[in-house]
């Protein structure tokens, strides 16, 4: 169902008005971690300010060590709609649980299923049956026919609204966090018609490497990037180094409306 053999047009996703695939790029930025109100409400305010309409934020975080923030769960994802109906901006956030879709879809407009859980097929199902655009990222050590395997159990539930996110992979390589895997994106693009985003902090894992990094991904092709943004993130209770602080959202946006690839 996935395949460009199946349907040779573009795949646009409608998130609140905000066509992703329209040929357009769209940008989403926010917090790694939802940590409180105020936190989240600070980064929709400075996104806000850009006239971008996409927040991320995770209420329900999949660390590596149990002993790690695990996110604030529910209460994320009501904070992330109140955010929304305050700022009017759409939301994405992470569901591990296939418990938890169908409150989730209540309160955020997109349901994120992470890396780690690319191939919880369960999880990947219980998106599928809803009406609901899921972002779906690319596992681990996922290769790129795994990756369109999973969209296809989303899509043969009957949800169509999948974007496709090249978040890096493991390889031998530690210079960065994961190998940004660059041709995934022209080849997603040519054998499946999801549009196909880039979230260029969990792939590089470095906030020098965010703005190459997302310059590359738009002239190859990609529908749009994403990007972690906190409002301080030294004290950060994850991720804390590769956020962006406040001046350097406001650079890196700068320098890429500048660079020809956002208009
Ligand atoms: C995230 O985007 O919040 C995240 C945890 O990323 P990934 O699943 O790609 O590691
Ligand atoms: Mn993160």
């Amino acid at each position: 169902l996935v395949s460009r053999k199946k349907k040779p047009e573009n795949t646009i996703v409608d998130i609140k008005g905000e066509k992703v695939g329209d040929g357009n790029p769209h940008l989403v930025f926010g917090p790694c971690a939802v940590e409180s109100y105020e936190q989240v409400a600070t980064v929709a305010d400075a996104i806000k300010g850009k006239g971008l309409k996409l927040l991320r934020g995770g209420a329900f975080k999949p660390r590596t060590s149990p002993y790690d923030f695990q996110g604030l769960g529910i209460e994320g994802l009501k904070i992330l709609k109140r955010i929304a109906d305050e700022f009017d901006l759409a939301v994405i956030s992470e569901i591990v649980s296939p418990a938890d879709i169908e409150t989730a879809v209540n309160y955020i407009d997109v349901i994120q299923i992470g890396a780690r859980n690319m191939q919880n097929f369960e999880l990947l199902k219980a998106a599928g049956a809803v009406n609901k655009p899921v972002l779906l990222k690319r596992g681990i050590s996922a290769t790129i026919e795994e990756f369109i395997n999973a969209a296809e159990y989303i899509m043969a539930q009957g949800n169509g609204q999948i974007i496709l996110c090249e978040r890096g992979i493991r390889t031998y390589e530690r210079a960065t966090r994961n190998t940004l895997d660059i041709s995934a994106v022209p080849i997603l693009k040519q054998e499946t018609h999801l549009p196909v985003l880039v979230d260029v902090t969990h792939s590089t894992g470095r906030r020098d490497l965010l703005l190459p990094a997302a310059k590359a991904a738009l002239a190859i092709g990609a529908d749009g990037v994403m990007a972690e943004v906190h409002p301080d993130p030294a004290v950060a209770l994850s991720d804390n180094a590769q956020q962006m602080d406040l001046k350097q959202f406001d650079e890196f946006m700068k320098e890429l409306q500048s660079s020809a690839f956002v208009k």
